[in-house]
């Protein structure tokens, strides 16, 4: 089933990093990580650099703010973390994070 970027509001994708598969907004470069994939991010921190280029960047198409993002799966709204200094969006429901690309290749340079 196609689930929804939180932010515009379109269809993610499924895009495949290493040996997850995540869903992806082409959009505003957003990532979906389902419950348990943040653990697996050791495993993206062995990916060439530019498989988490960001690609578009067009942040005109970003319909919903910050504080007011529905989690693609549970439409609840996602709660604002500060996660080693950057900012995503977990569900309180069922623990689903999204984050932008650039704000993952700095959690990874960390
Ligand atoms: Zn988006
Ligand atoms: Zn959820």
């Amino acid at each position: 089933m196609n689930i929804e970027c939180p932010t515009c509001l379109v269809a993610l994708r499924e895009v495949r990093l290493g040996d997850l598969v995540l869903d992806e907004c082409e959009l505003c470069d957003g990532l979906w990580f389902d419950n348990g994939e943040p653990e697996l991010l050791v495993t993206l921190a062995s990916l060439p650099k530019n498989a988490l280029q960001p690609l578009a960047f067009d942040d005109s198409r970003k319909a919903v703010p910050p504080g007011q993002r529905k989690c693609p799966r549970c439409h609840v709204v996602m709660k604002e973390w500060e996660w080693r200094s950057t900012h995503v969006d977990v569900c309180p429901t069922c623990r689903g994070m999204w984050l932008d690309r650039w704000e993952l290749q700095k959690i990874l340079a960390d």
